[in-house]
């Protein structure tokens, strides 16, 4: 794997802001005077959570969850586990699960489900992209930033191998002809 890569932009710091803001116009209202818990996934989405709560003029509370697939590389093995617990009680609040990038589908579809066993009164999930292309089990985005062609993106949070996350635009890798 020496073989060199070259970054491309695909989303620009511009398009991100906009896209962001968005966003939060589409999830105030349903979440203004509910106090949600934003619980984001550990650890691409804590850019665009940093981001999304500056655009959300009410109360709210942020918590993080870690969850990894075992094994390695860039594709996911399946199995998920949880790498870093939550530690906010979710019993009976309003929860936004606050995601990079849905794929495969399997994360998020495992922390839905693990969400279910602590009886939140709700859960969404706002995901700032989305890789149709790749689903392997049926995820339902209801706040979406961008939806994204088959390729392995970085920046903004998004990493290959932890690198590349403090790129402030949304890129995609390609190796080099
Ligand atoms: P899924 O379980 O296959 O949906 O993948 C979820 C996780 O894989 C995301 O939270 C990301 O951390 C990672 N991932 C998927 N696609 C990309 C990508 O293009 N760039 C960086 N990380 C990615």
């Amino acid at each position: 794997m020496n073989s060199k890569v070259e970054l491309h932009v695909l989303f620009d710091r511009q398009e991100i802001e906009a896209t962001v803001r968005r966003l939060a116009s589409e999830i105030s209202p349903d979440y203004r005077n509910q106090n949600p818990l934003l619980l984001g996934i550990l650890r691409g989405s804590f850019v665009f959570l940093a981001d999304l709560i500056r655009h959300l003029d009410f109360p709210l509370e942020v918590d993080f969850i870690g969850l990894s697939s075992y094994g390695s590389g860039t594709q996911t093995s399946g199995k998920i586990k949880v790498s870093k617990k939550l530690e906010t009680p979710v019993r009976d609040r309003n929860v936004l699960v606050v995601e990079d990038i849905v794929d495969t589908g399997l994360t998020t579809a495992f922390l839905l489900d693990y969400l279910q066993k602590y009886k939140p009164a709700s859960v969404k999930l706002c995901a700032l992209a989305d890789k149709p292309s790749r689903r392997e089990v049926p995820v339902n985005i209801d706040y979406l930033g961008f939806n994204v062609p088959n390729k392995f993106l970085v920046g903004y949070g998004l990493d290959a191998d932890q690198k590349f996350r403090n790129l402030p635009d949304i890129c995609y890798l390609e190796a080099e002809a």
